[in-house]
């Protein structure tokens, strides 16, 4: 009889160790760093983010290291699932549009940067058809 393949370290010996405590590790993410976590949770590419933020793909890259480090997450799908987890991201809530920006409001939250760029486009889509009818008037 053979022992079972041993995969991974065995839950008996608590695993590796971390050989450098993280400074950072319990941090809080800032507002922009929380932006980008919605953003990658959404599954937008770092080019895409740093578009709609003004940065580069590596400043996203740079941001996306803290908030790993941050979050004490080995992946960025991990760092999602830690917030989730954490009630820092809620899966169920939607960015990026009016109904963002509005449940924000609701929340008594101030709105990521993602619903504010939603609501901005929002009103200017309201501003235009509010312009059109009363032209058409
Ligand atoms: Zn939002």
């Amino acid at each position: 009889m053979t022992a079972p393949a041993q995969v991974g370290p065995s839950p008996l010996s608590g695993g590796p160790t971390p050989s450098l405590d993280d400074p950072l590790k319990g941090l809080p993410l800032t507002a922009r760093q929380l932006d980008i976590l919605q953003r990658i949770a959404q599954g937008q590419s770092w080019q895409r983010i740093g578009r709609h933020l003004g940065l580069t793909e590596s400043g996203v890259g740079s941001h996306n290291t803290q908030i790993l480090r941050k979050l004490g997450a080995q992946t960025s799908a991990h760092a999602v699932f830690l917030a989730c987890a954490a009630g820092i991201l809620d899966p169920t809530r939607r960015h990026g549009d009016h109904a963002g920006f509005a449940a924000h409001k609701y929340y008594g939250e101030e709105p990521c940067e993602a619903c504010w760029d939603g609501e901005r486009a929002y009103r200017r889509d309201l501003r235009a058809a509010r312009k059109a009818k009363s032209a058409a008037a």
